[in-house]
């Protein structure tokens, strides 16, 4: 018998325990296990302090993320 087992461990996880997270769009520090607003784009994990500043990332996401 000839098997291969292929397993690809992958390490992107940006969620990062008692750290504080970024609201990219005002620049206010968040704890993200308080952060209700958060969405994910492009693999990542963006918190957003409020609904406003959550619709402005998703109107133009690549101003914030760069
Ligand atoms: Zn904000």
């Amino acid at each position: 018998m000839f098997n291969i087992n292929k397993q690809l461990k992958k390490a992107g996880v940006h969620i990062e325990p008692e750290s504080k997270v970024l609201d990219v769009v005002c620049g206010m520090e968040l704890d993200p296990a308080h952060a209700k607003l958060h969405i994910e784009h492009q693999g990542g994990v963006y918190y957003f302090c409020s609904t406003m500043c959550k619709n402005h990332f998703v109107s133009d996401p690549e101003k914030y993320v760069g």
